[in-house]
């Protein structure tokens, strides 16, 4: 069983659920996408919440992708890291 969260959702008063999400990015044509993140994501809603500092490790590993595909120049592709 996964562990569940304390406190409800506060959208919704839904249960939390810990599981493992995927966002994709776009900037200015570059798709980069993140996979296997941990997260806590509403049973009713699908809101999505992190953990302390979750969001600011999320946003500085999806500047260091946008950084290896402008690198790359893969304007073309999708740059996937995958955490899980
Ligand atoms: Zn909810």
């Amino acid at each position: 069983m996964k562990s569940l969260m304390r406190i409800p959702c506060t959208e919704c008063g839904g249960t939390l659920r810990r599981t493992a999400i995927a966002q994709e990015f776009e900037n200015e044509g570059v798709k980069v996408r993140l996979s296997g993140v941990r997260a806590w994501v509403c049973s009713k809603c699908h809101e999505i919440y992190f953990e302390p500092g979750g969001a600011d490790r999320m946003a500085e590993a999806v500047r260091c992708l946008f950084a290896v595909a402008l690198a790359e120049k893969q304007h073309k592709g999708t740059v996937i890291a995958d955490l899980s």
